[in-house]
């Protein structure tokens, strides 16, 4: 039996999106719990697809002793404030003072987080936490597909583990996974050689979906490579994190990580798989749409079983979207589109308003595109008020699943056969009960359009007749090539086979 501190911070910074993260965010439940810390932190996640969740029920069941630090998360956004970051990082080495002796550390992270102060946010915490415990504490990390991974990551912790799938189905898995490191690592495995390649160009989000190539064939062959023997070398570990594209700092790409008995075969690892990535540049390219366009085709296209889907990529709330750019709707009340709904619009004001209407009640409102950024004006327009709800719900798809969801007051609301659920919290709309806590049936939609990138195709993936990728306006821009960059790395191809920047 081990004493293991367990913890976590996570946050995907997009440093062009319109809105920080004060501690307030992390504080605060959303679509993930609201901050933990005591006893009460090893229960919170009972079930859930978090790392965290996955990590302590694999060492609970080898029976270790957990010692709880602190575990936050916020929806991602602009920079962590630095008085957030520096609050959350105290809290969590007071709660490792008070742990007393312990035998490794664990902790769920991003990997993708930037701060006011700090590019690496990741980097200066491990390193904090490394300078706490001492050279020979073995600390272990989860990381997300997207993390931008750092030479600091890589240098302070003993193993960085990252999701292998997109959408994250295995984020639980993941946690397991770094769990059954550790256990490796008291069993006598031997210090690990590291080696860390970073990828030369930016992969944009919709383009990292595992659930089509060429990632789903480099996922294999990373977990193909656990275990295998190089050399003289046998590997641990392997990750390919895809990187957070839309953060301008000098870390900002994919990267690649590799830990094995001997330098070698940790070197042999990473070339590896980075030379599989480099061979995939091309295929990562993609069709993006119009919102115009989109709407277009799935009017035409609609079919009687399973919606078009139109994923509404650069305001996607999981990449530091506001969910409330009206682009896409406008096009669908402007085009007249049947048996259409939007989900998940974020606008607290017009869910108040919807809800204080009352149900059946038609009411005037300005919605949507109020937090700015885009440019856009809200869509002032007669809505009928079909349903109001709590916001309360337990999602059941595979990326959420087991998660109690607090959107706040929804709305439901209709104008001819354009349907909009409107929030009061931001989520990225990845469970088909965000929708159907509403009423809305998404199987019997005509067209669908999610504020998402990827993780949306999880769950409503299976009825889905057809996914189209749109650029409607959003902080999340999907042409990199687009975006003002002023930190990468020299040379670094803004797209697959993109420009190279030039600082
Ligand atoms: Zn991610």
């Amino acid at each position: 039996m081990m004493r293991i501190a367990v913890g976590g911070f996570q946050h995907e910074t997009n440093t062009f999106a319109p809105s920080k993260a004060p501690y307030a965010a992390f504080e605060q439940a959303d679509s993930w719990p609201a901050l933990q810390k005591g006893p009460k932190l090893l229960t919170a996640f009972k079930g859930m697809n978090v790392p965290i969740a996955g990590f302590i029920d694999a060492a609970e069941a080898k029976e270790h002793e957990l010692l709880p630090l602190v575990w936050c998360s916020a929806t991602p956004s602009a920079h962590v404030t630095e008085e957030a970051y520096e609050r959350i990082v105290e809290m969590l080495l007071d709660a490792l003072g008070y742990a007393g002796e312990i035998d490794a550390v664990y902790l769920d992270l991003h990997g993708a987080m930037v701060t006011e102060h700090l590019e690496d946010g990741e980097g200066e915490l491990l390193k904090r936490i490394r300078a706490a415990v001492g050279p020979k504490v073995p600390v272990v990390v989860s990381l997300d597909l997207h993390a931008n991974v750092t030479a600091d990551m890589v240098a302070y912790s003993d193993a960085l583990i990252a999701y292998r799938t997109y959408p994250h189905v295995d984020m639980a898995e993941t946690g397991a996974r770094a769990a059954a490191h550790l256990d490796a690592i008291f069993a006598g495995l031997p210090r690990q050689a590291k080696a860390m390649r970073k990828i030369d160009f930016l992969i944009p989000l919709t383009a990292q979906c595992t659930l089509v190539e060429p990632s789903a064939g480099i996922y294999r062959d990373v977990a193909a490579l656990e275990g295998a023997v190089l050399g003289n070398g046998r590997v641990s570990t392997v990750s390919f994190a895809g990187g957070f594209a839309p953060a301008d700092i000098k870390d900002c790409s994919p990267t690649v990580i590799a830990y094995a008995d001997t330098e070698a075969a940790a070197a042999e690892a990473a070339n590896r798989v980075a030379r599989e990535v480099n061979d995939a540049e091309s295929r990562f390219r993609e069709k993006l749409w119009s919102a115009h366009d989109a709407v277009a085709y799935g009017i035409a296209n609609a079919g009687a079983s399973g919606p078009i889907v139109l994923a509404d990529t650069q305001d996607n709330p999981g990449a530091g979207g506001n969910g409330d750019t009206i682009g896409i709707l406008r096009e669908l009340i402007a085009q007249d589109a049947q048996r259409s709904a939007l989900g998940v619009l974020f606008d607290p004001e017009s869910a108040k308003q919807a809800a204080a209407a009352g149900e059946g009640a038609r009411v005037r409102l300005k919605l949507g595109a109020k937090t700015g950024g885009a440019n856009e004006e809200p869509v002032e327009e007669e809505f009928d008020v079909v349903r109001v709800t709590d916001g309360e719900f337990l999602a059941t798809g595979p990326f959420y699943g087991g998660s109690r969801m607090s959107l706040g007051t929804t709305a439901r609301l209709r104008k001819g056969g354009v349907e909009i659920v409107v929030a009061s919290r931001k989520a990225q709309c990845a469970d088909q009960e965000m929708l159907k806590h509403t009423g809305i049936e998404p199987a019997k939609l005509g067209i669908l359009v999610v504020k998402s990138s990827v993780h949306f195709r999880a769950d409503f993936g299976p009825l889905a007749r057809e996914v189209l990728v749109v650029a409607s306006p959003g902080p999340n821009i999907a042409d990199l090539a687009k975006l003002p960059y002023r930190h990468l790395r020299k040379g670094v191809r803004v797209m697959p086979l993109g420009p190279a920047y030039a600082g």
